[in-house]
């Protein structure tokens, strides 16, 4: 558990973006640059989009994201969706997403995305997974050439209305020796609990391989418990809801129910995702957000993106959020970092060279920078 730091200064977005940072929910579809939305939709003649130019466009989708519901949030994808239908755009928007997050300081992410969604224009689902797996790879090394080191493991996800789980499932094994690192259900909670994919969550155990859940977003409780109780998520995509498990008793203190003690004490990450939850209404605002008291209540948290088009954001503006909010200094930023790469699905050996050896010295060298001068500079 971390210091309770809120008399720290809040750190400039500069110092925000150069810190390494860990993202561990991002959506591939809702994090599409505007321009590149435009320009696949002119190649495949789709005309469906509600703004033709990349400004308006952007604020098309951050004004419909903020109507206050999953589901007008979840509309915007439509689009999104219809333009990437081929194995050249889907190699774009993946190449586009590993640089701009390599860009944003991002050191290790797992980006998702839901295969049977990109299957309009009869493209088979392994077509699919590996003009994705190429894009990042080339933008992995596109990064590296501009000089930012990054690693990208993807999820693949199942729409939670469909019925397509165990086949994605199943697509997660054949390519996890490629770069798929996990699988995960997304989509509408109310009505598809996690339960109705057990048959998927089941193999997947038998294969040893790893999955998230999104669950405890916009509904609660129950769907935190079936995900991990029933399912055996290993970490919880928003799980904010778990707030509906903790009261305050007549002293004031915080009183943890058994599942929100049992989310933290077996130490299941929360994929946290600040200005979505505030957008679809799982959280009233930044401010109240329950990030703050869950990290005093020694949650294992993460702070992560969503979707970066749609709510308008990448890592370096969620954590300088909750920096002002809640007064995190750099120790703090380091700590959800930390936190969210020992969550990874990649091997522990692998998570643990990154901490050890990009995330503790940049941070350390951040640190060190922000109170004295540098060597040479007086
Ligand atoms: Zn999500």
């Amino acid at each position: 558990m971390g210091s309770d730091s809120d008399t720290n200064a809040p750190i400039s977005l500069d110092l925000v973006k150069r810190a390494p940072k860990v993202l561990l929910h991002d959506h591939l579809d809702g994090g599409l640059r505007p321009q590149t939305i435009l320009d696949l939709a002119d190649e495949i003649g789709y005309r469906g989009l509600p703004a033709d130019a990349a400004s308006s466009l952007a604020a098309w989708f951050a004004r419909t994201a903020r109507a206050g519901s999953l589901e007008r949030y979840l509309e915007t994808f439509r689009h999104t969706v219809a333009v990437t239908q081929t194995a050249e755009a889907l190699h774009r928007v993946a190449y586009e997403c590993a640089l701009d997050l390599a860009a944003d300081g991002v050191c290790y992410a797992e980006v998702r995305y839901a295969p049977e969604l990109h299957v309009e224009r009869g493209l088979t689902l392994p077509e699919i997974v590996e003009a994705v797996l190429a894009g990042f790879v080339a933008g992995e090394r596109d990064a590296l050439d501009n000089g930012h080191r990054i690693r990208i493991g993807v999820l693949l996800t199942a729409m939670r209305t469909a019925m397509h789980s165990r086949r994605i499932a199943e697509l997660c094994v054949k390519y996890r020796d490629r770069g798929v690192v996990g699988f995960d259900i997304a989509g509408a909670e109310a009505g598809s609990p996690p339960t109705r994919h057990l048959d998927a969550f089941e193999y997947l155990r038998h294969e040893n391989a790893h999955f998230t859940i999104h669950a405890g977003e916009s509904f609660g409780l129950p769907s935190i418990w079936e995900a991990i109780q029933w399912c055996g998520a290993e970490r919880l995509g928003h799980g904010v809801r778990i707030m509906d498990d903790i009261s305050t008793a007549p002293d004031g203190k915080p009183v943890l129910g058994r599942l929100a003690a049992y989310v933290r004490d077996r130490r299941i990450p929360l994929e946290m995702c600040p200005t979505s939850n505030v957008q679809t209404g799982a959280a009233e605002s930044i401010a109240t957000h329950p990030i703050g008291l869950l990290r005093r209540l020694g949650f294992r948290l993460t702070v992560n993106t969503d979707n970066r088009l749609m709510s308008d954001t990448s890592m370096t503006h969620e954590m300088k959020l909750l920096s002002d909010a809640f007064g995190y200094g750099l120790d703090d930023l380091q700590w959800f970092t930390v936190n969210a790469m020992k969550s990874a699905f990649i091997p522990f050996d692998e998570r643990l060279a990154i901490i050890n050896e990009q995330i503790k010295p940049a941070y350390a060298a951040l640190m060190a920078g922000d109170i004295a001068p540098q060597p040479g500079m007086q």
